[in-house]
């Protein structure tokens, strides 16, 4: 590893707010992830995570603040109104480098596992469909699921339903993965297995942004871990500081009741 390394920042978030009417959700959130990193934000229900990775690709607008992602303004608004605003294809070329995988795994019931890999990269990506059903495959043995292709996803358990979830935002191809509590809605039993899909991902130098409750994931896998309480950042740091030496008090807190 070289000391003089430069670490390139692939996302940049300065002072973003964001209200809901009257409620303010985010309250001035300042954090950045660099290229190959793991950040894993952890916090309790209700501080603002969702809405946080949200804004990070359109499904929310900021209400004020700055996102950079790539070195290029995305968003820049003040009062909800746009200080900068990008064309629709510059929005749809965003959201196509960045993956998000949800809580629910919201798979096209009517498409098979192959079905719901090559859509995206066809229809958005106007991949041929030849290249797309190579790359799905691949990426159906990344995550375990070769034998599944040509199968329903209401036929498949929680655990596979959101490994396909994953190969389908990897179909994309993307430089940024995001997940939002991708375990939560799983049986117990089945959370390992996305997780070590997960771990993977994270070892072959994937930059994601993970928000988890799963603290044993947090501390194996994150490169840094951020806890955020009622819309603000409190404290981060690298897992070993964040787990063994909290220096917030909410954060001492909160990881009484969930460690
Ligand atoms: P977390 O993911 O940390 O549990 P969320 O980002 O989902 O938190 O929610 C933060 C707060 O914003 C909560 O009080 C939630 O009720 C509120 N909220 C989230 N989405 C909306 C919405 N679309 N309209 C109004 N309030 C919302
Ligand atoms: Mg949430």
């Amino acid at each position: 590893m070289s000391f003089t390394a430069v670490s390139e920042k692939i996302i940049e978030i300065k002072n973003v707010r964001k209200n809901f009417g009257k409620l303010e959700v985010l309250k001035g959130i300042n954090l950045h992830v660099d290229k190959d990193e793991v950040v894993c934000i952890i916090g309790p229900s209700g501080s603002g995570k969702s809405t946080l990775l949200r804004c990070l690709n359109y499904l929310e607008r900021i209400t004020s603040g700055e996102i950079t992602i790539h070195g290029e303004l995305f968003d820049k608004r003040e009062n909800d109104r746009d200080v900068h605003k990008l064309t629709a294809s510059e929005v749809s070329a965003h959201c196509a480098s960045l993956g998000m995988v949800f809580q629910r795994f919201n798979l096209f019931p009517h498409m098979t596992v192959l079905g719901n890999l090559i859509e995206a990269p066809m229809r958005v990506k106007h991949m041929d469909r030849a290249a797309a059903i190579a790359l799905a495959e691949n990426l159906l043995v990344k995550v375990g699921l070769a034998d599944k292709r040509d199968e329903y996803p209401s036929r498949l358990s929680g655990g596979q339903q959101q490994r396909v979830a994953i190969a389908r935002a990897l179909a994309m191809q993307p430089q940024i993965m995001l997940f939002d509590e991708p375990t939560s809605a799983l049986d117990p039993e089945l959370v390992g297995e996305v997780l070590n899909v997960m771990k993977d991902l994270a070892t072959e130098g994937m930059t994601m942004v993970v928000v988890t409750h799963e603290m044993s994931f947090a501390r194996d896998v994150a490169t840094r871990v951020v806890f955020m309480d009622k819309g603000e950042v409190v404290e981060q740091g690298p897992p070993q500081e964040i787990f063994t030496a909290p220096k917030n008090e909410r954060t001492r807190m909160f990881l009484k009741k969930v460690l």
